[in-house]
């Protein structure tokens, strides 16, 4: 009996003096002061849509069910520079939808820059990848302007350079709908990859200095990309395939094509795409009936589109969804540093435009990425490539190479 009391003690002791020798580090300060020194960029939001809303103030904490990036949201979360998407939903490609995309285009780039220039001491717009350096040193938030859609430019190539210098920096060749550059993810194949004319868009833009973005595209469009782009691509808000089984995601295969590229993918943290989970059936009936109340959300005007937006959420209210979670997010990270290394992964969150995950659900809760990632042992250096190292390193390649 004393012998047994004895070697409990004795195994207490060691375990006092094991932990007195090694004490549990406090992760989340370690994180909180890392992710302070850390430069953040979010590679994706269409925070732009939400300024159809007449009540939307990029200057004030809006209501985080209708917003999830303003100005105070990202100085909470840590965040110091978002890219915000002029996006275009796919319609029909003829003269005249196309003059319409590019008013609409027009438009978004105008809204953006208006509303950034509404608070010059929170916020300026950014075109150079020193500027968010720049400004995180001022204190102040750097918005880039990305193009979700080559819809954008119809099929008028000089668009692109003029969009350049109206100041988008990125463009992904197409959305949820094939267009005259390329096949999309979630369409049937019509252009069995990149078009003709989607081949003269990647070589202008690798001209001009404007990042390829590959999220949305077919896999046939992703690999005609690769072989013709001079320059390394991005994929500004996706996830692996491997962990969740979308085809807006990416495969091993093109992830490893991405790596050669020298490219980044920049983890999308839209529920969906992270963890396939099982939804409340009321909720899906609610999301149909919807859908076909206003017929598949086609061609809707500005004034309807607010109205599908408002119900839309009105459907979380009741019914609300269940989401992928952090822990979720970092295991595609994860997956993606253990095929192709660390240098290829970075964040594009899809805010505003249906993403947010439990632990991550606006720009005010990013840190808690960081968090997880110092819990996994990932360290400074790794979590400043993932925040802002690689997508740099890439946009400095694709400003070097053009004219
Ligand atoms: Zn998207």
């Amino acid at each position: 009996m004393m012998k047994t009391i004895f070697i409990a003690f004795s195994l207490l002791l060691s375990i006092t003096v094991y932990s007195q020798k090694k004490p549990e580090p406090n992760l989340e300060k370690k994180a909180a002061e890392i992710h302070k020194r850390t430069l953040t960029i979010d590679s994706h939001t269409d925070t732009p849509l939400r300024f159809l809303n007449a009540d939307f103030d990029i200057g004030k904490d809006n209501d985080k069910r209708s917003s999830k990036v303003d100005l105070p949201k990202m100085k909470a979360g840590g965040l110091d520079a978002a890219f915000f998407a002029v996006f275009l939903g796919q319609r029909e490609r003829n003269d005249d939808a196309n003059k319409i995309a590019i008013a609409k285009a027009h438009e978004i780039f105008a809204a953006v820059k208006k509303e950034v220039a509404r608070y010059p001491d929170l916020a300026e717009v950014a075109y150079t990848p020193n500027d968010a350096i720049k400004l995180k040193k001022q204190g102040k938030r750097a918005i880039y302007i990305g193009i979700e859609n080559g819809y954008a430019i119809g099929n008028d190539i000089s668009l692109v350079k003029k969009y350049f210098e109206m100041g988008a920096r990125y463009m992904t060749l197409c959305h949820s709908k094939n267009n005259d550059i390329c096949d999309s993810a979630n369409d049937t194949i019509e252009h069995n990859g990149l078009s003709k004319f989607g081949e003269d868009v990647v070589k202008e833009m690798n001209r001009v200095g404007m990042m390829i973005d590959v999220s949305h595209i077919s896999d046939k469009s992703f690999f005609d990309v690769i072989k013709l782009s001079k320059t390394p691509v991005i994929a500004s808000h996706s996830c692996s395939r491997t962990i969740c089984n979308n085809p807006r995601n990416m495969t091993d295969e093109m992830l490893m094509k991405l790596k050669e590229n020298g490219g980044v993918i920049q983890m999308c943290i839209l529920s969906d795409y992270v963890k396939k989970i099982d939804q409340d059936t009321l909720r899906i009936q609610a999301q149909l009936a919807l859908r076909e109340k206003y017929k598949g959300f086609k061609n809707l005007s500005d004034e309807m589109y607010k109205k599908v937006i408002a119900e839309w959420y009105g459907i979380d209210e009741v019914y609300p969804p269940k989401l992928a979670d952090v822990e979720d997010v970092v295991d595609h990270i994860d997956y993606i540093v253990k095929l192709i290394g660390i240098d290829h992964i970075g964040i594009g969150t899809d805010f505003d435009g249906g993403g947010g995950v439990n632990g991550c659900n606006n720009a005010s809760e990013m840190e808690n990425i960081t968090l997880e990632l110092v819990k996994r042992g990932y360290s400074e250096e790794d979590i400043q490539k993932i925040w802002s190292g690689n997508l740099l390193r890439v946009y400095r390649k694709v400003m070097e190479y053009a004219d």
